[in-house]
Formats: structure tokens, sequence, C-alpha cells
């Protein structure tokens, strides 16, 4: 009989390791996957839906389809718990068993305690968080239409982004461009609205360098969105954002990108194996400390090998689902010895801003522009074909786009 792996959750980590262990294993293995959702969302452009710029259908992926081509069977339904002992996952339609799971569940918003942060403001986590706070926004600006400058209300015009992280920093920049269009379209001056992000910190995302950092800093000036750095948020009503420094800012629209903790369904492991602010604890082949027959990938795990805790990307449970599966191989197949340790690699950060300004920043070097922007688009076009046709020449394409910025950016190291 073939081995059951169940997979819980099947975003960037869940879908990367199905798709690794049925062209490893072939049909020696009989995988279902479960996640809540009907589709695959490519998280990293949610920022462009709600700009405008891509639709949902460039950025989706219909779970059936897609598990229906690598012979494996998707279950849409919400994990309620998972029975370690009993090997068995709990969900709203039924129990499912398992000889190993892998559990990549995500993460979800953290609020920190800060009394109405979950209840007024809009929260940035999915494709229906991103459709709404779109539809929101749009409805905003209409409401204005038609009024004296003088009329307008200038705070249901302000957008307030809480959160400066990667996220954060590309969403205010993405909601630039769609209140110029709304502006536009509703023939409200530009000067009418206002985008503020607020964060606790003094600087920017925490990863980038002092230089990217001023850089972004300018950038936003340039651009008018008004950057309140050093300031936490100690409350949010409705419509009103208040700070540590007694400053309240009035927004008709309040987004949450101010952290994330491991999802809600990891939290029941035991102490042993659950660190509450990071996930589930894993050993260095990535597999839960107290059962060998779970690993874990992504955003609801903590692998003890980090020395500081990483951050939390989609390329880093990309690269974790192929230690999964790989050490998943060895297990099912009883060579012990073989299992790999996991050895995280360094990734560039790659954001994009405003239309036509990307920041690409790898190992001291640091690019600003179209290129960067266009890489970024780039980069989810071919995540989503790769997944959705499994075409070979994309992937010919693929390597071809690495292989040219990899060149270009040792002959650029090298004149240095
Ligand atoms: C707006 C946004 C922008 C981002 N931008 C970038 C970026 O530019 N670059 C980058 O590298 N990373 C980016 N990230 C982070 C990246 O998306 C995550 O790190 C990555 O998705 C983590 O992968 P994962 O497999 O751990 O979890 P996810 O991809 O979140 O997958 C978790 C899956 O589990 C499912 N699930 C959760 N709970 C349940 C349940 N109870 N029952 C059933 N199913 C469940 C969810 O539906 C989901 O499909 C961004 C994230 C967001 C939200």
């Amino acid at each position: 009989m073939a081995t059951r792996v169940v997979i819980a959750g099947c975003g960037f980590g869940g879908i990367e390791a199905a798709y690794n262990l049925k062209r490893m294993l072939k049909d020696s293995v009989d995988i279902t996957a479960i996640d809540k959702n009907d589709t695959f969302t490519y998280l990293p452009s949610l920022p462009d839906l709600v700009e405008g710029s891509v639709r949902e259908r460039d950025i989706t992926i219909q779970y059936a389809k897609l598990f229906r081509r690598i012979k494996s069977a998707f279950v849409k339904a919400e994990i309620k718990s998972v029975d370690l002992k009993g090997k068995t996952v709990v969900t709203d339609k039924g129990d499912i068993k398992y000889d190993y799971l892998i559990v990549s569940l995500g993460s979800e918003s953290a609020y920190y305690g800060i009394k109405g942060a979950k209840q007024n403001s809009f929260e940035f986590k999915s494709l229906a968080d991103a459709k709404e706070l779109r539809d929101h926004v749009t409805e905003m600006f209409r409401s204005q239409k038609g009024e004296t400058p003088n009329a307008i209300d200038d705070s249901a015009l302000r957008i307030t982004v809480i959160g400066g992280g990667l996220t954060g920093v590309e969403l205010v920049t993405k909601m630039k461009d769609l209140a110029d269009r709304l502006c536009w379209e509703n023939d409200i001056p530009w000067g009418k609205c206002e985008l503020v992000l607020v964060d606790h910190g003094k600087i920017l995302h925490p990863t980038f360098s002092e230089e990217v950092g001023e850089f972004v800093d300018r950038y936003f000036q340039k651009q008018g969105i008004r950057l309140m750095l050093g300031r936490a948020v100690t409350e949010v009503q409705r419509g009103r954002v208040l700070l540590d420094d007694g400053t309240a800012i009035d927004a008709g629209t309040i987004v949450w990108c101010a952290g994330i903790k491991p999802s809600g369904v990891v939290e029941q492991a035991g102490e042993a194996c659950l660190n509450p602010k990071y996930g589930l604890i894993l050993n260095s082949y990535l597999q839960l400390v107290t059962d060998e027959s779970v690993f874990s990938i992504g955003d609801c795990s903590y692998c003890k090998i980090f020395e500081a805790f990483p951050i939390l990307t989609a390329l880093r449970a990309g690269e974790q689902a192929e230690y999964v599966t790989e050490n998943l191989l060895y297990e099912i197949t009883g060579r012990h010895d073989k299992k790999v340790i996991y050895d995280p690699r360094r990734f560039p950060t790659l954001i994009s801003l405003c239309k036509g300004m990307g920041i690409l920043e790898f190992g001291g070097f640091w690019m600003k522009g179209r290129l960067a922007w266009w890489m970024k688009r780039y980069t989810q076009r071919i995540y989503i074909a790769r997944f959705k046709y499994n075409v070979g020449f994309l992937e010919y394409v693929d390597e071809f786009f690495v292989s040219v910025i990899e060149s270009w950016y040792f002959m650029r190291m090298r004149r240095r």
C-alpha cells in the first residue's frame, strides 16, 4: 500500500512539497492535500491587486486543477486540530488519517493585544482581504465625488497603513497609485487625500541596509507619503489611530500590516513542541521535535538552526519544502542516515513600489528602478505559470532569466 502523506495547508510551502513529493516518489505515495480555500493565491501580488495592475485570475490557481495534474487528492476543509497520537487530521468535513504529515498552515495577523486593532482595521493577509480593501477605498473616494474642494472630507480620503515591513511598504505605495487614479476618476484634487505609514521602529523594514532605508525615506517624501516612524500605536478606534506620543490620526481607511503569528491550529500543539511566538519547533531535518512523522514548513514553524528568527517569506517556505520532501523520501524508504540537515540560504529582497520603481537588495548590492520592478512582476508570472500550466518552455525562460541576472550581478561585483 502506498504511504499516506497528508499536506495540511496548501500555500507556498504546501504546493511546493506536493509537487516535489509526487515527482520523486510517484505512485508509491498517496497525497491528500487540505486547504480551507478553493484557490491558491500568490500573496506577494496582493498589493498589485489592490492597485489594479493585476487581475484575480493572474494570481490565483484552482486547487482542484492543480492537484488533479499531479494525481493527488484535494479536500477543501477547515482544519480544526491534529491528533498526533492517532495520526489523524481533524477537519470540519471529517477526520483524515496519515502516515506522514506536512504542516504548512502559514500565519495569521498578530494584534499584540492593542485595543480595537482587530475590530477597526482592515487585515491584509488574503485575497478576500485585498478585494475588500480595494472596494472600500474605491467607495470612500466615490463618496466624495462632486463635492466642492472645501466640502471634501479630508479624513475620509486619508489612508493609514500600520506596519513598515515589506508588506506595509509595498502596500502604501500601491495605494498611492490607486489613490492617484481614484482622485482623477472622481475629480478630487490630489492634495485632499493623504497616505500615512506608521511604524514603532525607527527605520522601515529591518533587513534594508541603511542606504536602501534612506532611499526609501526620500522616495516616500517625493511621493507625498507621510512616514511616522518611532511611534507605537496604542489604540485603534473606528476611523482613528492613537499613537503613544498623543497623536491621533483620523483616517477613512486603516490597514493592519504590523505583524504575524503562527496559525491558530498549531497553537494547540503541546508545550514541548511549540514556541507560541514562532510556531512548531523543528529539529534540523524540519521534523517536529516530539514526533518524527510530522514535518513542518514556512510561517507556522521554527527551526532551531536559525540563530535569530528569520524574516518569513515565500522563498523561505519553498526552500524548506525542498528539504522536507527530500527528508521525507529518506524516512519513507528507511534510509534515515541520508537525511539532510537544513541549511538556510540567504535570499534577495525584491520589492515593488509605485509604478515602474522596484528595489532589489542582495549581499551588499542593491539596485532600484524599472528592472527591479519588472523582476518582481516577472517572478509572479513564472510562478503562476509553473503550477498552472506545467510548461517546460517557460521554465527554460525562467532559468535563462535567472542566469542572465546572476551573470550581470557577478560581472558587476567583479568590476568593483
Ligand atoms: C500581502 C503579503 C505580501 C507578501 N509579500 C511577499 C513577498 O513579496 N515576498 C515573499 O517572499 N513573501 C511575501 N509574503 C510572505 C509569504 O507570502 C509567506 O511567507 C508565505 O506565504 C508562507 O508560506 P506558508 O506555506 O508557510 O503559508 P501560506 O502560503 O500562508 O499557506 C498557508 C495555507 O494554509 C491554509 N490554511 C490556514 N489555516 C487553515 C486551516 N485551519 N484549515 C485549512 N487550511 C488552512 C491557508 O488557506 C493557506 O493556503 C507576503 C505575504 C503577504 C500576506
